[in-house]
């Protein structure tokens, strides 16, 4: 079952990249200057992925300086950040 699920609000995200140097799964598109998460789909504001397990998504989150990347527990439904 997924537990977590990742989102990043690209109407927010100034792709200034301190999610990029933490977290391997975020990385700087050229062609949008928006930070994609792998394996991430889109969504209407920008690109959502659910997962099992974090890795250094949260790490990442909290790095946004505009809060642009969201994570929720989809047990609880609590927003981590
Ligand atoms: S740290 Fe935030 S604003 Fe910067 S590229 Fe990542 S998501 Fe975008």
């Amino acid at each position: 079952m997924t537990k977590f699920r990742v989102e990043i609000d690209h109407n927010v995200c100034q792709g200034f990249g301190a999610c990029v140097e933490l977290c391997s799964n975020f990385k700087l598109s050229d062609e949008t200057g928006k930070s994609h998460i792998e394996g991430a789909k889109k969504v209407s504001n920008g690109e959502a992925i659910e997962l099992d397990e974090l890795t250094c998504h949260k790490k990442a989150a909290e790095a946004c300086p505009f809060n642009a990347i969201h994570i929720i527990n989809l047990e609880t439904n609590e927003k981590l950040i």
